[in-house]
């Protein structure tokens, strides 16, 4: 079982089943809720077990469509992890637990700024990796 929390301490979930990828997005969003490096989750092995009551939800105007939830208390990004999809991504950086898999890949690239070198040898992607 892993256990993961925002900053504070307010919110607190497990996962029964490691997560199966993970991503870095570079893109301006990502980057300014920060949460760049995700690891995508199976919705029933996520569990929230405390602060469904403290977490708000950001949601982009389109044509973005992912909602981005975080701690109202401390400002942790969560990730998606009020999402209904059968996979949602969640901010790796919320883990207590040391994950046991490394990062993927990296998508959208275009938008990195030149100060953040991209320092392993996992592709790269300019936008999303299916397009
Ligand atoms: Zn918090
Ligand atoms: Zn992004």
């Amino acid at each position: 079982m892993l256990h993961g929390s925002c900053c504070c301490g307010a919110v607190k979930f497990t996962l029964s089943s490691p997560p199966t990828m993970m991503g870095t997005c570079h893109c301006t969003r990502c980057r300014k809720v920060g949460a760049s490096a995700l690891v995508f989750v199976k919705r029933d092995a996520f569990q929230l077990t405390s602060g469904a009551d403290v977490i708000s939800t950001y949601k982009p105007e389109a044509p973005y469509m992912y909602n981005r939830c975080f701690c109202s208390k401390c400002g942790t990004s969560l990730g998606e992890v009020t999402s209904d999809n059968e996979t949602f991504p969640v901010s790796a950086n919320c883990f207590d637990d040391e994950l046991n898999l490394s990062n993927s890949f990296h998508e959208f690239v275009k938008e990195k700024p030149h100060w953040y070198k991209i320092g392993d040898e996992a592709k790269q992607f300019q936008e999303h990796p299916h397009s």
